[in-house]
Parts: C-alpha cells; sequence; structure tokens
C-alpha cells in the first residue's frame, strides 16, 4: 500500500502551524496582559511602561531606583544600608518597596499622606531662610524602627494601607507655588521611603527656582544620597546618640552609616543642621554627648547648627520621663565647651534655647518665640554689631 497518499501535503502542514502557534501566542499574550492589569490594579500599582501594555494609566507606584535583579526572582535594593534581599510579592523592612514579577517598585511614588505648609523653624532649621514658609509632604513607612518615633502613626503602617490620590510632583511644586512658599520640605517620615517621588519634586522644583530641604535619618546609602545632593539646600540630620548599641537597640539603625551620610552631605556642600533628641538613661551620658558634639566640629565644622531636643515619652517608650530641663542645659554646655557655636535646645518653650547669639560678639541675633521670629539681626549673612560671618543661607 501507498502511505504516502494519507500524508498532509507539506504545505499544508506549515500553514496548520503557523496558524496554531498565532493562535496560541494570542491567547498566551492575553492572558499574561490580564495577570498583569489584575496585579497592578490590586495593588494601585501601574508602572509607566507597563501601563502602556495593560493599557491601565498610571497613577501610583513607580520602578525603584537602585535595585538589582539577584537572580531566581528575587530583587536586592541598595537604596539604604540595610540591602534588602526581596524575593517575588514581598516588600522590604520599610514596607515601600515591593518585587513584582521580579522588579522593584516604589509604593510611596505620588502618596502623600501629609502635605502643610509650616514655618521652616518647625523642621527644624534656624539658619535657613528664618521666618519663611515650607511646604512640607511625607509618605507612610520607614527604614528604622526607633522606639520614641513621633509619627509613628504613618511611619510605621503599609503605604497603601492610607488611601490618597495620586498627587504628581508638577502638582506638589505647583501647590508649593501657589502657597508663596521659600521652600518644599521632605519631612514627618522617612524621606529615602519615598525617594524617587522625593527626587523628581526636586529637580522640577530646582528649575522653578524653589529650594528643598528634607530632615532625614540619614540612612542612606551613598549612591542614592550624592544623586539627591545636587537638588538639596539644606538637611536637617538625626544624630540619635553617639554609639552602636544605641542605634541599634532603639532604632534597629548604625551610627556608621549616619555619620557616612554626614560626611557626604558636607563634601556636596549641602547646608547641614543636626538634630539630637535626648532621652533619659537612653542617650543622655556626658561621654556620650561630648563625643557626638566633638564629631561634628571635627567633621563638618564649628558652624553647624546643633538642635538638642527634649524627649516625651511617645509610642513604645512610654514609661520613660521627659527630658529635664537641666540635661538639655547640661548637653548645651558640653557642645558650647567643644567649641560649637550655635546650639540650641529644642521643644522647651518657656526656655530661651531657641535664640541665635553671635559667636563672636555674644549680642542676640535672631529673637524666636515658638516657631515665629520676632526679631532678626543677621544682615547679609553678617552680625549686624560685629560683622561676624554668620554660616547659614540668608538670601
Ligand atoms: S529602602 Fe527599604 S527595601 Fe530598600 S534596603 Fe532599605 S529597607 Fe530595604
Amino acid at each position: 500500500m501507498d502511505v504516502r497518499k494519507f500524508l498532509i501535503p507539506k504545505k499544508i502542514l506549515l500553514t496548520i502551524i503557523f496558524v496554531s502557534f498565532v493562535i496560541a501566542a494570542f491567547f498566551l499574550s492575553r492572558e499574561f496582559s490580564l495577570n498583569l492589569s489584575e496585579s497592578f490594579a490590586k495593588d494601585n500599582l501601574v508602572p509607566t511602561e507597563l501601563s502602556r501594555q495593560s493599557g491601565i494609566p498610571p497613577e501610583a507606584g513607580k520602578e525603584a531606583l537602585y535595585w538589582l535583579d539577584a537572580g531566581q526572582g528575587k530583587a536586592r535594593c541598595f537604596l539604604c544600608p540595610r540591602q534588602c534581599l526581596i524575593p517575588v510579592n514581598q516588600r522590604g523592612f520599610c514596607r515601600a518597596r515591593k518585587n513584582i514579577k521580579g522588579k522593584l517598585y516604589c509604593l510611596t511614588y505620588g502618596q502623600p499622606v501629609a502635605r502643610h505648609v509650616d514655618p521652616i523653624e518647625k523642621k527644624p532649621f534656624f539658619h535657613v531662610y528664618p521666618g519663611t514658609e515650607s511646604f512640607s509632604i511625607a509618605t507612610a513607612g520607614c527604614n528604622l524602627r526607633c522606639k520614641f518615633c513621633q509619627n509613628w502613626e504613618i511611619s510605621q503602617l503599609d503605604p497603601e494601607s492610607v488611601k490618597v490620590a495620586f498627587v504628581s510632583p508638577q502638582d506638589i511644586v505647583k501647590e508649593a507655588k501657589e502657597t508663596g512658599a521659600k521652600t518644599i520640605a521632605f519631612t514627618y517620615t522617612e524621606p529615602t521611603i519615598f525617594y524617587e517621588y522625593m527626587l523628581d519634586i526636586a529637580k522640577l522644583a530646582k528649575q522653578e527656582g524653589i529650594s528643598c530641604v528634607m530632615h532625614s535619618s540619614g540612612f542612606i546609602n551613598a549612591e542614592p544620597l550624592r544623586q539627591l545632593a545636587k537638588y538639596l539646600t539644606a538637611a536637617n540630620i538625626d544624630l540619635k546618640g553617639f554609639n552602636e548599641k544605641y542605634y541599634s537597640s532603639f532604632c534597629e539603625g548604625s551610627l556608621a552609616s549616619v555619620l557616612n551620610s554626614l560626611k557626604i552631605l558636607k563634601e556636596e556642600r549641602v547646608w547641614i543642621e543636626i538634630t539630637n533628641l535626648i532621652i533619659p538613661t537612653a542617650n543622655d551620658s556626658d561621654e556620650d554627648i561630648y563625643n557626638l558634639c566633638l564629631w561634628i566640629k571635627d567633621n563638618l565644622g564649628p558652624d553647624t547648627p546643633v538642635h538638642f531636643s527634649r524627649f516625651f515619652p511617645m509610642y513604645k517608650l512610654l514609661d520613660l520621663s521627659p527630658t529635664p530641663l537641666k540635661t538639655l542645659i547640661r548637653a548645651k554646655a558640653i557642645a558650647r565647651k567643644t567649641g560649637l557655636h550655635y546650639v540650641y535646645i529644642g521643644n522647651v518653650p518657656e526656655n530661651a534655647g531657641e535664640d541665635t547669639i553671635c559667636f563672636a560678639c555674644n549680642k542676640l541675633l535672631i529673637k524666636r518665640a515658638g516657631y515665629t521670629v520676632l526679631e532678626n539681626n543677621v544682615i547679609k549673612g553678617k552680625c549686624k554689631f560685629c560683622g561676624a560671618k554668620i554660616a547659614g543661607v540668608w538670601e
């Protein structure tokens, strides 16, 4: 028997294979596209490049900067010293970065949970445009776990658990301009958590002639910090204590990383002010305070303003007492003894510890009551009385 008559002609066979391939490809791509759409819709994440494929308009979330594919679908984040290794569908320690299908996304992009106009003194900055207002923003999340956190209600949340409308960087800059604010401040929570959002806002703000400032823990890696520093005028860094044991047990952070960030900001010519929250029995020893001040003087210079801030029982440290005023006065005396020129006491309204005094002639330069500037004798960056140059960002 001639079996060749039962064989399908080659041309028809090729056509059948081709048509099958096209049909399979159609259904596979549809399935893939649906999976993407569902996943991003659920997570409120529609990255721009994928939104074009899925047809869903971009809203919140953006592919993160500073991460690498670590193999097997895992992502390694390099934004902060924690350098989390994040498996698919998991998030980093900060809760703000999530691995979706092998890519790392920043969940806080365009999701400000706070937008307020504050006096710049509230950040606190005492040597940056005194008496002006600062358009201040924050998102949820944090890469530290400070037991004394003042903003724990938002810093310790998953970003998507707070539903807010998407606000673009353009809208933030526009709003800031409309309020007449001199600066935009990244503050309240840790700005590293919304790094990509902050960077985009800062770039736009610079084009529009608005300065940007941040209040940060300084727990960030060198490369992203240098990139950000190009667009920052000033940074107030929480130097929370001066020993590693304190940093690890009270904050789950590391002192060495923060000191490194401070040196980088100095190199990048960002104006620096330091805040040190003094907590009774935790970080209030003379030795720690002395070492902290000496390090600041030797590495950042004697003109670096230091704000010693009073602690009030908060979050997980409800069993401790508020910092006694005498401890803050003692800290100020130690700081002055090490040679620091500008030392302030914060969170104590009845004390005159927030006034700026000329380091050269000892006369009153800036008188403050709370966050209000009552008198300013710094003229073009100099003391009105003796002409000494007063370090800061004045005009
Ligand atoms: S930014 Fe977040 S995800 Fe990245 S290393 Fe730090 S804690 Fe981990």
